[in-house]
């Protein structure tokens, strides 16, 4: 994908902050980070978002997940991390390159994430089910 910029940070076109890298996949610090290591995981073939991506591809960028996880708990001693992946415009995905964040966390640090629940869908719960039945 020519004009991906997160196609770019794979070829080397665009600088990054690598912190891990293997034949099918890359991992930098966010150039915008809400706390300190905040790391995208990205494959090295371009796929748009969760839906797009091979489940072979899928399973691949997980373990890469995982290893940048521990590397960070054992050589850093952080223990708490949120791992976010948004898929699709309407669900805030503003790089289409699919990519997981691994935002490290601590207390009082502001970054909460606020949903904002429906107690009242518990009564579509039956007929939400049955839809994936039929
Ligand atoms: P999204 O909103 O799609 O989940 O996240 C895109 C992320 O990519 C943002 O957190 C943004 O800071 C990061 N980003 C966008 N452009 C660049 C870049 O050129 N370099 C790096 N390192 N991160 C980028
Ligand atoms: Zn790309």
């Amino acid at each position: 994908m020519e004009d991906c910029i997160f196609c770019k940070i794979v070829r080397g076109e665009i600088p990054s902050w690598k912190v891990y890298e293997d034949e099918h996949a890359y991992a930098f610090l966010d150039i915008n980070p809400v706390s300190a290591y905040h790391t995208l995981v990205i494959p090295k073939k371009h796929f748009v978002d969760s839906f797009d991506i091979p489940a072979e591809e899928f399973a691949h960028l997980m373990e890469t997940l995982k290893k940048i996880v521990d590397l960070y708990h054992e050589k850093l001693g952080l223990e708490n991390m949120q791992i976010v992946n948004s898929s699709g415009a309407e669900a805030q995905q503003d790089v289409f390159h699919i990519h997981y964040h691994i935002v490290p966390r601590s207390a009082g640090d502001g970054n909460n994430i606020q949903w904002k629940t429906h107690p009242e869908l518990r009564d579509q719960f039956g007929a939400m089910l049955q839809k994936l039945a039929d």
